[in-house]
């Protein structure tokens, strides 16, 4: 394929990384850090823009504003979204050695805030579209760019929720060392609190011990996570089994007063054919009948919506053709992704990037050089398969 002929106002692909990651987008939970993501959003649109895309915009929330842009070439219901979020985790500028927003070329690798956690994936896709003569393209390419995946994945949770983006396959530039990945577990985070009644410790008749309940309760969800590792097992995991951490506990607030309230947080890692609603049923369940008796009551909350878990199917196009063009078999990763609500959508997702996890979400977080141009090859071979005639897909 011959390059872009049209002369495009592209910047340079240093320049274009630099921008990216000099605007803030840090994402959390927090409200003390949390900003919006529209200084990214604003320059994507711009180079998308120039590269011929049609934009479209959309709100995630208005304080901070948070969008979505959705940038495609060409109409219909099939072809390629390259996907990646706008937003970073909050950062600790004084274990930094260069300055997190400013993109600084050191040895054989690029420093900065998102780099690898993966405002980075951008200039890759930009540089492989420099490369291609986007006139060819016979199916749809979209570029997506989301909001909100580091703290509550609402960017992904509106495109379900609006229900408009439509194509087959998509891939995830989440870093994972350029292997493809087609699983990941999902999560879940709950708190169960038992109530009770407070009263004087020297007659147990004054009072309802609600840490007692959660004695019976620990046990009853250490039986459950037995039943759970023995019923589900993906060797493709690291960790095969799903899992339950045990993780804050806290209770009453003296020795000599019957314990009033009891609240337990935990986090369940689910695998792919779980369902996170029927394993919340069941968790009430066990719960209401492990305290049937006690006269005690209770309530079971979610810390965060849940995150469903990712499994794209061994032989999906995208699977097979992201594998044979990384020479690497398509594997697992422990974190989640925004993977699970495209497949809600109907679009087959694969998760491959150029940086690494182990950078991600670290002061002084970088991407090796050595994985840029792999990258981006990737990347153009991928849009020719799934988006040009000359591909079978
Ligand atoms: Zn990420």
């Amino acid at each position: 394929m011959s390059p872009v002929s049209k002369k495009t106002r592209l910047p340079p692909f240093e320049a274009i990384f630099a921008r990216l990651i000099a605007a803030p987008s840090v994402s959390s939970v927090n409200a003390e850090f949390d900003m919006g993501n529209r200084g990214v959003i604003d320059l994507l649109a711009e180079w998308m823009t120039d590269l011929g895309f049609a934009i479209e915009l959309q709100e995630v929330s208005s304080g901070p504003a948070k969008y979505n842009l959705i940038a495609r070439l060409g109409t219909g219901e099939d072809g390629l979204i390259l996907a990646g979020h706008t937003d970073t985790v909050p950062f600790d500028e004084s274990l930094w050695n260069s300055d997190p927003f400013t993109l600084t070329r050191k040895g054989d690798r690029f420093y900065g805030l998102g780099t690898s956690d993966m405002k980075g994936f951008f200039p890759l896709i930009l540089e492989a579209l420099r490369g291609l003569d986007l006139g060819k393209l016979t199916k749809p390419l979209i570029i997506l760019a989301t909001a909100d995946e580091e703290s509550t994945m609402n960017g992904a949770r509106t495109l379900v929720r609006k229900n408009k983006l439509k194509a087959r396959y998509a891939i995830i530039g989440e870093p994972t060392g350029l292997q493809p990945i087609r699983m990941h577990k999902g999560v879940m985070m709950e708190s169960i609190i038992v109530h009770g009644q407070s009263g004087h410790s020297s007659n147990p008749a004054y009072g309802r011990n609600a840490l007692e309940g959660m004695h019976r309760v620990i046990g009853e969800l250490l039986k459950w996570r037995r039943d759970l590792q023995e019923k589900n097992r993906e060797p493709l995991f690291d960790v095969e089994v799903p899992t339950m951490n045990l993780g804050h506990i806290h209770g009453g607030d003296n020795p000599n007063r019957i314990c009033g309230e009891c609240e337990l947080q935990i986090d369940l890692r689910v695998l792919p054919g779980m369902d996170v609603a029927i394993l919340r049923d069941s968790l009430n369940q066990r719960v209401a009948n492990v305290l049937a008796d006690s006269g005690l009551t209770y309530e079971i909350r979610s810390l965060t919506q849940p995150v469903p878990p990712l499994c794209t199917a061994p032989g999906s196009a995208i699977v097979k053709v992201a594998e044979r063009l990384s020479r690497r078999q398509a594997g697992s990763v422990a974190f989640a992704t925004e993977g699970p609500f495209l497949d809600q959508l109907g679009i087959e997702t694969v998760i491959m990037g150029a940086g690494d996890i182990a950078q991600a979400h670290q002061p002084d977080e970088y991407v090796a050089l050595e994985r840029v141009q792999p990258m981006i090859a990737l990347l153009k071979n991928m849009i020719i398969e799934f988006c040009t005639d000359d591909g079978k897909h």
